[in-house]
């Protein structure tokens, strides 16, 4: 019983070691493709509800290894934002995002995804830059933020939304409902919009929980004057059911995958057209 005891303890460290190992290596691969540019960003399309006219895209970032391959964010990002690696990919994606919106016209607008590791003071200073080096203006960009940001210091994060705001982005609170109760920030009126996460509007055909769910989402959305998007619509059915229950936007397979900058351009300037 020993030995079997001391076997346990022994396998457990080991394979604790071999975690340890792993991330030490994912942390080392995500410096080195910091600095050989081996990250980009997709965007993937969002439509009117109304006319199914393209309104815009979402930058999200993709990760290429020459070894390991395609790393999905799921998997790289919470590693980033643990070793301090969140500030330079941020800047990166801001700096990426911005470059591509400042070559579609109006009323094109891109959004960004903005981890609570990045609402630091200096990022309205960051976003103000890189919208003037592109001559972009503020309403071109939506950041979307999670409510993460809200876990702590609360009232720091408020203030520098508000900052965001006063540069003339839009705030986006991103997969609405699922994570930390956020409700009682909507009264401080820095969102524009709510997204409603994919897992609520996947299953809404089968789950009568869901429809409750999202018209709650609107009907707080409409007394708060901001508008919804929801995220995930991949059939027909899905975007038809979205549309009546009152969403603005809509973004999914149905409409487009996450594209390359090549190919979201062609969708812009109609060459790809549905
Ligand atoms: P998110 O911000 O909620 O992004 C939406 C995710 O849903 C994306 O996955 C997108 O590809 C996927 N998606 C979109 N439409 C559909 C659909 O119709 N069906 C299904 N099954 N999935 C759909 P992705 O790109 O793997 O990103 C996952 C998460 O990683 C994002 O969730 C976000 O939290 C994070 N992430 C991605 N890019 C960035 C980034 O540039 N910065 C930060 N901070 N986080 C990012
Ligand atoms: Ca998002
Ligand atoms: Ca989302
Ligand atoms: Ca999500």
């Amino acid at each position: 019983a020993k030995d079997a005891g001391r076997g346990v303890v022994r396998y457990f460290s080991s394979e604790l070691q071999s975690e340890q190992e792993d991330r030490v290596r994912l942390e080392a691969d995500i410096r080195a493709a910091l600095e050989s540019r081996q990250f980009h960003l997709a965007f993937q399309p969002l439509v009117s509800a109304k006319n199914q006219k393209l309104v815009g895209f979402e930058a999200l970032v993709r990760w290429n290894h020459p070894k390991r391959g395609f790393v999905p964010p799921n998997v790289f990002i919470p590693v980033a934002e643990e070793c301090g690696l969140m500030g330079p990919l941020g800047d990166f994606i801001i700096e990426e995002a911005c470059r591509a919106a400042a070559t579609w016209p109006e009323p094109i607008t891109v959004a960004l995804n903005v981890s609570p590791k990045q609402i630091l003071p200096s990022l309205p200073t960051v976003l103000s830059q890189a919208l003037a080096r592109y001559k972009l203006p503020g309403n071109r960009i939506e950041l979307e933020v999670t409510e993460g940001v809200f876990i702590d210091s609360s009232s720091r994060s408020l203030d520098i939304l508000g900052r965001l705001r006063a540069l003339g982005v839009g705030i986006a609170l991103d997969d609405f409902g699922t994570g930390y109760s956020s409700i009682g920030y909507l009264n401080k009126a820095v969102f524009h919009k709510l997204k409603i996460d994919g897992s609520f509007v996947r299953d809404a055909g089968t789950r009568p929980g869901n429809v409750a769910i999202i018209k709650s989402i609107v009907a707080l959305a409409k007394d708060f004057r901001m508008s919804v998007t929801a995220e995930g619509v991949e059939t027909a059915e899905d975007f038809e059911r979205m549309r009546e229950l009152g969403c603005d936007t809509i973004q999914g397979y149905l409409f487009g995958k996450p594209l390359s900058y090549e190919r979201a351009n062609q969708l812009v300037t109609g060459l790809g057209a549905r």
